[in-house]
């Protein structure tokens, strides 16, 4: 969907934002368990302790997305809704991409700070 060297096929594909070829997270991406290292490039994915409480501020920025497009959406395709169910929806709707914005604000913030890079075999060789 998304060539690689873009930071979309790196957030969509929950790859490494150096090298796009290892995996960002550890287990399950839904878990938002950031691994420590790249297992193809050896880049460490955390610039400093608490390097991804930054990510706080993308998951409120998702969360505001959620929260602008379901009630445009809501407002477009039944203008007679009331407030309280438009309420409900938008909440329940922020509720359920919870673990998709948890995983998503993360591998965002990673990509903010770390730059494509493609990998050729030798370079993880010659840096250790
Ligand atoms: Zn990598």
């Amino acid at each position: 969907m998304f060539k690689k060297g873009t930071k979309l096929y790196s957030i969509f594909n929950s790859k490494c934002p150096h090298c796009q070829e290892g995996d960002f997270f550890k287990g399950s991406r839904f878990k938002g368990t950031v691994a420590e290292k790249c297992n193809v490039c050896d880049k460490k994915f955390s610039k400093e302790p608490g390097f991804y409480q930054g990510s706080y501020y993308v998951t409120y920025a998702l969360g505001v997305a959620i929260f602008v497009t379901v009630w445009v959406a809501s407002s477009v395709l039944f203008p007679d809704m009331s407030i309280p169910v438009l309420a409900t929806i938008i909440v329940s709707a922020i509720v359920l991409m919870t673990p998709f914005s948890y995983y998503l604000s993360k591998i965002i913030w990673a990509n903010f700070f770390f730059h494509y890079k493609p990998h050729t075999k030798n370079e993880s060789t010659s840096a250790r």
